[in-house]
């Protein structure tokens, strides 16, 4: 294993941080993946997870058994877990521009179209070398100009991701089950992935709204294919997604063993890991389709109050179903909250105090009816 560290631009007179990544493996056979946990600080289930791939990791390359480089990032956000204010660990915003971290990466499309108009051919292999090259270059003609520490930051994990195969990003929700955000048109090699986790929704969009990291790595490929078409054929080279493993407070380590092991399957069954297959992490059956996040439905409380749910992360509700109450204690107003979809509640709140157009769970319906910016802030 070899250890990088990166500085990253120091946020004030007189303060340093850095980054870590972790490299196993080797890096000159072309094969990679990238897997980093906790971009937003305060979700710290990734992280154990992080621990657990590390240590096997090792193993692994010890054992001689990582086909390429795997790069794993244990903690993606420094800057974020600064931020405890008055008890409370923030870590999903940054301070100076309330932006979230895990939205607004640069997106490269619209910039790598001229630069690789004159040079694709008919060679998909070489037409993926030259994507690579061309993003690398973007973002290193970026790397040269002044960023901000959180700039910085993302620009670097973006350079860190961007040249992958496999790119997983780890996060957790509030309250929650597992479940897997992806591209759309990476719905076949994300089932796997959501069936050996054991997640309960698989979420899928071609463009959430507003460049996610997974989002950002991914989207690229399909875009390139669809604008040079068959004569200049551009792979589908990266797979991407961003895995939420269950709710915030659910760090524990036989999860974490369990999330490590399904994840590293996966990575053997995608060509990335040599040896036999865990058989015990390959076992399970499918939880569930994969469904529009165009099908999503927020459920929203409509005026302030006691929030009481009535549903759990993982139950079914019908359309028309209450989930939950909320009930106004200066003016004993209740109203009941009710999904206007069929499908699975995936995630709440963990608070209980709702204030007026909070989002309060999330329910995965089957059908598109959503659309502009699908994610929450
Ligand atoms: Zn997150």
């Amino acid at each position: 294993m070899r250890t990088h560290l990166h500085p990253l631009t120091p946020a004030s007179a007189g303060t340093a941080r850095q980054l870590r990544s972790l490299h196993f493996g080797r890096c000159e056979t072309g094969q990679k993946v990238y897997i980093q946990a906790s971009l937003h600080a305060d979700e710290v289930p990734p992280m154990l997870v992080a621990q657990a791939l590390r240590e096997r990791l090792a193993a692994l390359e010890a054992a001689g058994l990582i086909a390429g480089e795997i790069v794993l990032v244990p903690m993606a956000n420094p800057i974020g877990l600064s931020q405890e204010m008055q008890g409370v660990l923030c870590g999903r915003f940054d301070m100076g521009t309330g932006l979230n971290f895990n939205r607004h990466f640069r997106h490269l499309t619209a910039e790598l179209i001229p630069l690789l108009e004159p040079i694709l051919g008919a060679d998909p292999l070489q037409n993926q070398r030259l994507v690579r090259a061309a993003c690398l270059a973007l973002l290193a003609v970026q790397g040269a100009t002044k960023l901000s520490e959180t700039e910085g930051l993302k620009h670097l994990l973006q350079t860190l991701a961007m040249d992958a195969d496999i790119v997983l990003d780890l996060h957790c929700d509030t309250q929650a089950v597992m479940h897997v955000y992806a591209g759309t048109p990476l719905a076949e090699p994300a089932k796997p992935l959501a069936r050996l986790l054991g997640a309960q929704a698989l979420l899928l969009s071609r463009d959430s709204g507003d460049h996610p990291f997974d989002e950002t790595v991914a989207r690229i490929w399909w875009e390139l294919a669809e604008h040079f078409g068959p004569s200049r054929p551009v792979p589908p080279a990266c797979f991407a997604a961003t895995v939420e493993l269950r709710g915030d407070l659910q760090v524990e380590p036989q999860l974490a063993e369990q999330d490590a092991r399904a994840l590293l399957e996966f990575l053997r069954q995608a060509g990335h890991i040599d040896g036999p297959a865990d058989l015990e992490a390959d076992a399970k059956a499918a939880l569930c389709e994969a469904t529009p996040l165009e099908g999503v439905e927020p459920i929203t409380a409509p005026h302030n109050g006691i929030l009481v749910f009535c549903k759990q992360p993982g139950d079914v509700v019908a359309a028309g179903e209450a989930v939950a109450e909320v009930i106004d204690p200066l003016s004993d107003q209740r109203s009941l909250l009710c999904a206007t979809v069929a499908g699975r509640l995936f995630a709440r709140v963990s608070r209980r105090y709702a204030g007026a157009g909070m989002r309060v769970c999330k329910v995965a319906g089957q059908q598109a009816f959503r659309s502009g910016k699908l994610l929450s802030l």
